[in-house]
């Protein structure tokens, strides 16, 4: 038997009693010297940190990625170099619009957060279960991420503030198929594909450089709910997902993922058909093939939930050498809004706790703040330049420079030519990609889904949704306006 630990307060100091404090007699009145009392209970009320504002509910696991085809003629990336190298991986899957407790088989996005731990630091692919997006503006998604969230009065969940927002942002059509799709409900966190959705760049040791989408297809195979069952499921088990990941992983069935690449040239990107930087758009598998990179498996659960999960922050801003960004402006301001996030979040040395820390050299004269957990730089010096340390700004991280097209203006690309086609990839999805089955259940789950409009607004706001289904496939507007009722005249058809 093991000798049995003292139990302590959090500042080491043993103590006997943890179940009754201290009191005047038998049945008298406590005494404010308890403080263990104190310390229990003001501990108690600071247990939880802010949740996030999106991705509240998610689980995460560690794992490993592993090089199995050479794509060096791209990206000097560390991670990349050799086939066979391994990196240490975190991955975090989440919901999106829920809250903490929420339910895991609401319909929603998945997200798919990818730590990697490099030899250049941590480099942070920050994606979803699907490669695009609602918008492609980052001043969109305040406004939009309300919509998903609660009604300021009722406090509840809003069809109608939901396909109000959509309805009145047509770009969002893309998504909103895949969402309303059986992939809205994904069966779990196992059976789903991850996408780094933006366009990033990578850069090769010759400093050239060509655009890039990251795709994670799940190994598992692709498994959904459909709607009546993810809907069954959310009384049943609302941790469905957490529960399910923790389970295979806990018996040894790791679960894994096929890390593919697809590549445009700068040359192509200039004359891509559509903007190649839309986050609602994607880049066709026949123009742009996927390209084998690696395998990613998740073998172990965190030991502790709050530590690793809960604390877990990634950030898009957070590329490594060899992989850089591009001007798609979801990422733009993404770059600038995570590390945002996290600071207020979980504070301004959020990089020192253990799950976000680089495990490689960390070097600087930031200093101080809140939980400065590393030591502070100990003695060492906290300016720079000095005469005393020997840290160098390396000039060999440097990108090459980005090309642009146009000057720095009041510009908008709702005014320009070529950015509005917000039908044909959704039209292509919906004729092309659906099997006869997936489109029956997308069209049920879209009548659900509307049926739930209410107000005085209900009637505008189902007609301007149907225009748009219209315009991505007369055949999928037809079935939702009959499965809603709706009687359907020349004028909605052209509208
Ligand atoms: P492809 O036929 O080469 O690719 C179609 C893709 O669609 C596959 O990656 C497949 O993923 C995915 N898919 C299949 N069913 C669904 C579904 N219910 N919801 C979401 N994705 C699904 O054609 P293209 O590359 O030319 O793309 C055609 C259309 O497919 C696009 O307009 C887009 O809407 C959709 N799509 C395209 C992707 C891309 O990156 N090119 C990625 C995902 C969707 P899987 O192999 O895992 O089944």
């Amino acid at each position: 038997m093991s000798i049995p630990k003292k139990l302590t307060n959090a500042s080491g100091i043993p103590y006997a009693h943890n179940e009754d404090t201290m009191s005047i007699g038998a049945r008298g009145p406590l005494l404010l010297q308890d403080f263990i009392l104190h310390e229990k209970l003001a501990h108690f009320n600071r247990e939880r940190i802010p949740e996030r504002v999106v991705h509240a509910k998610g689980t995460g696991a560690y794992g490993t990625f592993t090089v199995t085809n050479d794509i060096t003629q791209y990206t000097r990336a560390k991670v990349f170099n050799t086939i066979g190298k391994q990196a240490k991986v975190f991955l975090r899957f989440s919901t999106v619009g829920g809250e903490k407790g929420s339910a895991d088989t609401e319909r929603d996005p998945r997200g798919f957060a990818v730590k990697f731990y490099t030899e250049d630091g941590n480099w942070d692919l920050v994606g979803n279960n699907t490669p695009i997006f609602f918008v492609k503006d980052p001043k969109k998604f305040p406004d939009f991420i309300h919509t998903q969230k609660r009604d300021p009065r009722t406090n509840t969940k809003s069809p109608t503030m939901m396909w109000d927002y959509w309805s009145l942002n047509p770009e969002s059509l893309h998504q909103v198929l895949f969402l309303m799709s059986d992939r809205g409900t994904p069966y779990g966190y196992r059976h789903l594909n991850g996408y780094g959705s933006h366009t990033f760049s990578l850069i090769n040791d010759k400093n050239e450089k060509v655009y890039v989408k990251f795709h994670f297809k799940t190994a598992q195979g692709i498994k959904n709910f459909t709607n009546e069952e993810a809907s069954k499921m959310k009384g049943d088990d609302p941790d469905f997902a957490q529960r399910d990941l923790v389970a295979a992983i806990d018996k040894g069935d790791f679960p894994k993922w096929n890390v593919k690449i697809q590549v445009m040239t700068l040359e192509q990107s200039k004359t891509h058909h559509f903007n190649p930087f839309d986050l609602t758009k994607v880049w066709s598998h026949k123009e742009y093939p996927l390209i084998d990179v690696g395998v990613l498996e998740l073998n172990q659960i965190p030991a502790n939930y709050f530590a690793d999960v809960e604390q877990s922050a990634f950030a898009p801003a957070h590329v490594v050498d060899g992989i850089s960004y591009s001007p798609d402006k979801m990422l733009q301001g993404r770059i600038l809004a995570y590390n945002d996030a996290h600071r207020y979040r979980i504070g301004a040395n959020y990089e020192q706790l253990p799950v976000n820390r680089c495990p490689y050299a960390v070097n600087n004269y930031q200093r101080d703040g809140a939980m400065a957990l590393n030591g502070n730089g100990g003695s060492e010096p906290n300016y720079f330049p000095n005469s005393f340390d020997h840290i160098e700004a390396d000039q060999n991280y440097t990108d090459p420079p980005m090309e642009l097209d146009s000057n720095i203006a009041d510009w908008y690309s709702r005014n320009a030519e070529g950015e509005n086609d917000h039908y044909t990839q959704p039209g292509i999805f919906y004729r092309e990609t659906l099997s006869a089955q997936d489109k029956k259940n997308l069209i049920n789950n879209i009548v659900g889904a509307m049926s739930g409009i209410s107000g005085p607004k209900r009637a505008d706001i189902i007609n301007r949704q149907l225009c748009h289904f219209f315009r991505a496939d007369i055949g999928l507007g037809m079935s939702i306006a009959q499965g809603l009722g709706v009687t359907v005249d020349e004028s909605v058809m052209k509208h």
